[in-house]
């Protein structure tokens, strides 16, 4: 993966990587409700989850960390929204009409102020690592230690 800002390559990937997982951590697919296994990105193996920005994160910088930017979807789900972007609007349009609403508003923006990739790193650190401990805290019981895989 190809970033466009040399000097915040690292803490955009560190940061990119928390955001990620902090997305994916919810579990299962938000479009069609399959569990996955939240902790392997996907990729070419099955069964795994993505994060999946609705605005493209290269184009909308100032919403690549935004929660209601990011959907958690299985590898299916990615590909065709990808694929098919008119139907991905037209499911958000009639299945999460709050995040299509917001969509609409959002798109117009395009500027970004500068972004400390370091202190958002930090931050979905450090959210990620709340989020699992009042959901999942089964993992212990499993031998997954959360956050392994990053
Ligand atoms: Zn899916």
């Amino acid at each position: 993966m190809r970033y466009r800002h040399p000097h915040g390559t690292y803490w955009m990937k560190k940061a990119d990587d928390w955001n990620s997982l902090l997305v994916r951590a919810i579990g299962y697919c938000e479009k069609c409700n399959t569990p996955g296994e939240f902790e392997q990105k996907s990729q070419a193996h099955t069964g795994g989850l993505e994060n999946h920005h609705i605005l493209e994160k290269s184009v909308y910088l100032m919403y690549r960390y935004l929660k209601t930017n990011c959907i958690c979807i299985c590898t299916k789900c990615h590909t065709e929204a990808e694929n098919d972007k008119n139907g991905f609007r037209k499911w958000l349009e009639e299945n999460r009409n709050d995040i299509f609403l917001w969509m609409i508003e959002a798109e117009k923006s395009k500027h970004c102020t500068q972004i400390n990739y370091q202190k958002i790193a930090e931050q979905l650190e450090a959210q990620y690592k709340e989020f699992i401990e009042s959901n999942w805290m089964d993992l212990e019981a499993m031998d997954v230690p959360p956050g392994r895989k990053i």
